[in-house]
């Protein structure tokens, strides 16, 4: 039979990373198979407008390049369904009205278990199973009934799902059995955790695939380092870019034990793939990410300036700190500049009327200059990059006075020299 996967998100705010890496799972799983990822919109519990959910949801998959088979559904579409099903059973003698509601009928005694992939045999006494509301007295079905029969109504093979599931998988594989009907494989990944060990929050930094976008990361690096959270291929491999997560990609060699969400490495990840860009394509994403977080800036600037930042950067967020000088005016730090006078004015002449203005001929003049000085070039270039960039790091300096061009330099030059008096 073709594996037939689903992520079913709850539509409660923002999709928090440890349910895409979950979802990235399926995914992966579903294309190694050659077979099928779906979308399923968990809404039964959710009263609120959930459109916006549903969006954001979408958007954030969409980004990360996790693609989906068919149409997305809605859980609350199939509410006659589930209540029609809690009418059979109630029947058949396997659920029964209490208040309102309509409870199911656990078995008491034995055991429910299942080969779980990724953690093997589970067993959970059927004592400490209570009896499982099914339908609510308001007639709405509850996530345990509607998630199941909707997993078999949809022909799902494999429930791969967060280790915070497994307690409802006795529930929801005693319903199934109630109605006649197969059985899917449970997988239940494990949850991914901080440094602390603790499950994933705010306090440990970004958690949401809009914060991670908005912070710089690029798709493809994230979508790497989640890949790794709970599997490898074997003990060495980091980088593989999607293609290759495919085709690698096992289920059975997932781990059940709690995943580390190591933000330095996902730094170092990023910084890898976005060095291994052209310039070209670091341009266009720069672009893009400025545009979506509020900065107006020349496109063909960012452009001729991404070859610039392409070693210095990891992140597409530390662009407009690092290269800001580039697009509008700085304030240099008077106290950065002491000491600077006399190499400012040499270069304020050196510069004045070089020929071509370009990065190496700005270079020799400048390392010129500063030997006349009798400066060692550390010494000599830092007001001058000071001066020109706000900043003590920057881009490589010559490069940056090229781009920055004649005027704007000596401008900046001569006001430096104005502050440090
Ligand atoms: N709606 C559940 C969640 O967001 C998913 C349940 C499942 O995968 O069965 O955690």
């Amino acid at each position: 039979m073709a594996v037939r996967v689903r992520m079913a998100p709850s539509p409660t705010g923002l999709l928090h990373i440890g349910n895409v890496r979950t979802a990235l799972f399926n995914w992966l799983y579903a294309r190694h198979e050659g077979g099928e990822f779906r979308l399923r919109i968990e809404n039964t519990d959710t009263s609120r407008e959930v459109a916006e959910a549903v969006d954001h949801i979408q958007e954030s998959l969409r980004w990360l390049g996790l693609d989906w088979d068919g149409p997305h559904t809605f859980q609350l579409d199939r509410m006659d369904d589930c209540r029609r099903v809690a009418a059979q059973l109630v029947a058949d003698g396997k659920a029964y009205e209490d208040e309102g509601a309509i409870r199911f009928r656990m078995p008491d005694e034995g055991s429910t278990g299942w080969d779980d992939v990724v953690r093997g045999r589970v067993e959970i006494p059927n004592e400490t199973i209570e009896d499982l509301v099914l339908v609510r007295s308001d007639g709405r079905p509850t996530y345990n009934f509607a998630s199941p029969l909707e997993d078999v109504w949809d022909g799902i093979t494999h429930v791969i799902r967060g280790e915070d599931h497994i307690s409802n998988t006795p529930k929801q594989i005693n319903i199934i059995r109630a109605t006649g009907a197969e059985l899917p494989i449970y997988a239940h990944v494990p949850n991914v955790a901080g440094a602390d060990g603790k499950k994933l929050s705010k306090r440990h930094g970004a958690v949401t695939v809009a914060e991670f976008r908005r912070d710089g990361y690029l798709p493809e690096a994230l979508l790497n380092f989640l890949a790794l959270l709970g599997w490898a291929p074997d003990g060495e491999t980091t980088i593989m870019d999607r293609d290759e997560l495919v085709r690698r990609f096992e289920l059975a060699r997932v781990s059940p034990s709690p995943a580390q969400f190591d933000y330095a490495k996902l730094d170092w990840l990023n910084g890898m793939y976005l060095r291994g860009l052209s310039p070209q394509e670091l341009g266009h994403r720069l672009v893009i990410w400025l545009g979506e977080n509020g900065y107006d800036w020349d496109a063909e600037l960012v452009a001729r300036t991404a070859p610039l930042v392409q070693e210095k950067i990891s992140r597409l967020a530390e662009f407009p700190d690092f290269a800001g000088f580039f697009f509008g005016d700085v304030e240099p730090d008077v106290t950065d500049l002491d000491g600077g006078g006399p190499m400012l004015a040499a270069t304020e002449e050196a510069l004045g009327s070089l020929e071509p203005f370009d990065a190496a001929t700005i270079e020799s003049a400048l390392r010129g200059k500063a030997d006349e000085l009798g400066l060692k070039a550390r010494q000599a270039f830092q007001p001058i990059r000071v001066a020109i960039t706000g900043s003590k790091v920057s881009p490589g300096l010559f490069e940056s006075i090229e781009l920055l061009g004649r005027e704007t330099t000596l401008s900046r030059i001569r006001a430096a020299r104005d502050a440090a008096g």
